[in-house]
């Protein structure tokens, strides 16, 4: 049983070198600055990358935006007064505790490490001091405290400022969300595992205004529908898991948060927490600003201040999870070949249009093919190397069809549909395609 589990865990360990390895490789993600030595934990999404990161982003939009009545969307600005971190208690409380090893002088998040040095082994570290996670600049050319400003931690506070504005142009009313998608900053301790923990990321989150006494639905309810997000696109169920917060975990504006959790290689990670925030933002902004952050019930003809649940994602986080989720090893034809099993919805090119070889004839009819295709879909068009190669490279990204074009294509106006997961291969009709094509991909 040991040996099994130690098998399963070495295993493990390797999908996650065999992952970032495959993005470096075929040009997922790449680490930053490269060229100049690197950049701690920093990190540049390739043109796969960018492909794949932009389909989980639209994913989460469509599921939370586009097919719901009451969500509404918002793109706030990442600067912004100092006044809002100070109000939501960032600039007091955003903060980890930070040890110090007194005998190699390495930096540690307390709670991360179980009181021993994980570089040297010591015992020796200091008491924790509360290190504030915010990155500080300065706005305009004069260095002071007047000009300080903060890179946002977080886009919920985008949302609890413009309540009103959205009150007041759009037709919601409680129940409802406001969804934001967008870059958020933190100077992590100790960043690390890949994408996992980066100081400069992508977040996915939505703040939903309810009458307080809907609060505890809602929230049982968003965690659901959160987890299910995930299993609609390709994470097996077992792979995840929500794990719900003890009181003293609970951060200071919340009374209930749950994490969906996925399994790492290195362990149950966070994918993303639902909180319930209670009335605890609108209050302290009501109160910082002076503007009424309230609701007028026109049936029971009162005022109330709304709670909110808040289901916070990452988005580069997520995606990593579902690269981990996807990578598969098999064997073809007596040869190990690596295989992305994504979500069509997540896959960066959802087909590769390949001609059987170089002659001008194939080239000019696979081209013509691709770009009918690019209209509707992210579309590879590749001629260089052998047909096994170009198979193997698409595999290896994840495209889920690739069709080749060969030459009784020239005569008999049909091409082959290879399928990335069971390897069949069937002859389509030129007239056919789009509508087959569109069978399989469900879109
Ligand atoms: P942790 O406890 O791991 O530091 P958190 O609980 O502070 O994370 P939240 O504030 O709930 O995280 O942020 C919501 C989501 O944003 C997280 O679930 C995660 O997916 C993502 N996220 C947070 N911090 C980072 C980071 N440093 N790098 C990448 N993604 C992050």
């Amino acid at each position: 049983m040991d040996e099994l589990i130690e098998q399963r865990d070495r295993n493990r360990e390797s999908v996650m070198e065999q992952v970032v390895n495959l993005c470096k490789r075929r040009g997922f993600i790449f680490p930053s600055s490269e060229i100049y030595g690197g950049f701690r934990s920093t990190y540049d999404y390739g043109p796969l990358g960018v492909q794949m990161l932009r389909n989980v982003k639209d994913s989460w939009w469509r599921t939370m935006v586009q097919q719901r009545n009451d969500i509404v969307g918002l793109d706030a600005a990442i600067l912004s007064t100092p006044k809002i971190w100070e109000a939501s208690g960032h600039l007091k409380n955003f903060t980890d505790p930070l040890v110090d090893c007194k005998v190699c002088h390495e930096r540690w998040r307390q709670d991360q490490i179980d009181g021993i040095c994980p570089k040297c082994g010591s015992k020796d570290l200091t008491d924790a001091r509360p290190f504030n996670l915010m990155f500080k600049t300065h706005a305009g050319p004069v260095e002071s405290e007047g000009s300080a400003a903060y890179l946002r931690p977080e886009t919920a506070q985008g949302m609890f400022v413009n309540f009103l504005n959205v009150l007041n142009t759009t037709n919601k009313k409680p129940p409802f969300g406001i969804a934001q998608v967008g870059k958020s900053f933190r100077n992590e301790i100790t960043p690390g595992n890949f994408v996992f923990r980066t100081r400069e990321f992508e977040q996915m989150e939505m703040e939903f205004f309810v009458p307080p006494q809907d609060a505890n639905k809602w929230f049982e309810f968003w965690v659901n529908e959160r987890f299910s997000w995930y299993v609609s696109l390709g994470i097996n169920e077992s792979e995840l898991r929500i794990r719900k917060h003890d009181a003293e975990e609970l951060s200071h504006y919340s009374s209930a948060t749950s994490d969906v959790e996925f399994l790492f290689p290195f362990g149950w990670g966070e994918l993303e927490g639902i909180a319930n925030r209670n009335d605890y933002d609108l209050n302290a902004h009501e109160k910082a600003s002076g503007a009424k952050l309230q609701f007028f019930d026109q049936e029971a003809r009162t005022w109330y201040t709304p709670h909110v649940i808040e289901p916070a994602a990452g988005a580069t986080r997520a995606m990593m999870a579902f690269l981990i989720s996807a990578y598969h090893e098999d064997e073809v034809k007596g040869e190990k070949r690596v295989v992305l099993k994504l979500s069509p919805k997540l896959a960066p090119f959802k087909v590769a249009v390949l001609p059987l070889s170089k002659k001008p004839e194939l080239c000019e009819i696979a081209e013509k093919i691709s770009y009918d295709l690019k209209n509707k879909y992210v579309v590879d068009y590749d001629v260089t190397q052998s047909i096994g190669k170009r198979y193997r490279r698409h595999d290896e990204i994840g495209t889920p069809y690739a069709l080749t074009v060969d030459f009784d294509t020239l005569t008999d106006n049909s091409v082959t549909i290879r399928d990335r997961d069971s390897l069949e291969q069937v002859r389509v009709s030129l007239d056919r395609l789009s509508g087959v094509l569109s069978e399989r991909l469900g879109f």
